[in-house]
Parts: structure tokens; C-alpha cells; sequence
């Protein structure tokens, strides 16, 4: 699997490495109280992480890193393979198939056309811009969603904030803040939906009591129980599209 794969990649603090002729892409993470250096594979975010002491240059703990290629391949068989953005991979958008496209000369803003989702520019720019294109189309619906279903429950919602957070669809602080995960655009409606309902119903009760569950019941048009086992099975998949590794 890792043979297949040689985008680079250059989002946020991460940086692609070179390994065995490959790049991976990978966060650095210098520490004032870090002994020695460590590797490791975060899954969720589909990158590797590299912790090392903060006294210690970067360049040194790179060519670190840059020996330790077999220990890389082997987290790497261990795991469902990501299903990257790349030219003529098919991912989910809103539950549906959608091909992705690239060519040089089309536009450099992705465009969605039925069931292809197509843009232009470098390549090496490719994935950055088809994830830009998911997430602002998740703000805008999540947060329609939000306020459409915020009104029907009488409640005021102070923020929407859109995340990647691996281990939940969304959140509500007592603030009044919530925030969703990104990748609920590329489930089916009434999965984003019930998400939103659920966050909604966290501005009345804190908890998951009776009186939650509730009002949770009214304000999502389908069934709670059906869209949470949905919403479980497809979490999966959900979190491989995109990922890198
Ligand atoms: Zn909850």
C-alpha cells in the first residue's frame, strides 16, 4: 500500500518526509521535557507525528525520522488504507458517489457538476483545494442546518465551528458554541441532520437524560435509533476519505 502512495503534502504544521524515495507527510513536535525522539502514526489524521527534544535541531530529528522507513511500513500494514484525493478517485458527497477530476486547465476553484467534482491548477495542489471545497460547503450547510433547527427549538446558538476531531461527529459547550465535524458533508442529509438535532437539544439539557432524548426525537425528522447505528456504520469509511496515508 504505501508503494501507491506519493503525494506530498502542505497543510497546516505538517510537512511531507522523505522516505525510502517516498514523502510522508509529518507533524513536528518539539518539547522542552523530551528525552529522546519518538515516531508515531496518527491514524485519525492519517500523518505521522514526530516528538523530539525542543534543544535538538529540527534537521537532526528529521534525518532521525528519515532512517526509521521499515518501523513506518510496518504501523502502516497494520491499517485500512485512506483513500486519498486524487484524480479518479470516487469519495462520498452528501452519501452520493462522486468522481473526482483534475486537468491543468479547468478552473482552479473546484466545481461540483453532477457526479464529478473537478478542478485545474498543479496537481500538487489537488487535495488541498478538494478539501477546502468539502469543508466550506460543510460550514455553509451545517450551519443552515443549525439555525434552521436552533429555531425550531427555541434556543439561540452563539457559534458553528467546523473541526476534524476523530472520535466525535459534534459538540455543544455550555456556551452555546458547537462544533461538527467536517466529514458530515460527505454522509447522507439525514445523517448531518440527526448530528445537528442532537447539538441543538444539548442547548436545553447538558446530559443524554429522558428529557434530552426528547426533545432530540423532535427535532429530527426520521429515526434517532436508525441514524445513530447508520452514522456508526459508515464513520469508518467516512474518516479514510482524504486521509493521506
Ligand atoms: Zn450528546
Amino acid at each position: 500500500m504505501p508503494a501507491t502512495w506519493n503525494g506530498t503534502l502542505s497543510t497546516g504544521r505538517s510537512e511531507p518526509l522523505s522516505l525510502a524515495g517516498l514523502a510522508w507527510p509529518i507533524e513536528l513536535r518539539p518539547h522542552p521535557s523530551a528525552r529522546a525522539m519518538r515516531l508515531r502514526l496518527d491514524e485519525g489524521r492519517g500523518l505521522l507525528t514526530l516528538t523530539y527534544p525542543r534543544r535538538m535541531s529540527r534537521r537532526a530529528a528529521l534525518d532521525w525520522a528519515a532512517k526509521q522507513g521499515d518501523w513506518v511500513e510496518q504501523q502502516l500494514a497494520r491499517i485500512e488504507p485512506g483513500e486519498p484525493f486524487e484524480p479518479g478517485a470516487t469519495i462520498l458527497f452528501e452519501g452520493r458517489p462522486i468522481l473526482l477530476r483534475w486537468s491543468e486547465q479547468l478552473p482552479r476553484t473546484p466545481q461540483l457538476m453532477g457526479d464529478v467534482l473537478q478542478c485545474g491548477g498543479p496537481a500538487d495542489a489537488f487535495a488541498g483545494r478538494i478539501e477546502r471545497f468539502l469543508r466550506a460547503r460543510a460550514r455553509e450547510r451545517l450551519s443552515d442546518e443549525t439555525s434552521r433547527i436552533a429555531a425550531q427549538a427555541g434556543v439561540t446558538v452563539r457559534s458553528v465551528a467546523i473541526g476534524d476531531a476523530s472520535s466525535r461527529w459534534g459538540s455543544c459547550s455550555s456556551s452555546g458554541s458547537i462544533r461538527y465535524s467536517w466529514r458530515l458533508i460527505l454522509a447522507p442529509p439525514h445523517l448531518l441532520r440527526w448530528v445537528v438535532a442532537h447539538e441543538v437539544a444539548h442547548r436545553v439539557h447538558m446530559d443524554h437524560g429522558p428529557a434530552f432524548r426528547a426533545l432530540e426525537a423532535r427535532l429530527y425528522d426520521g429515526s434517532v435509533r436508525a441514524a445513530r447505528a447508520e452514522l456508526r456504520a459508515l464513520g469508518p469509511r467516512l474518516k479514510r476519505i482524504g486521509r493521506r496515508l
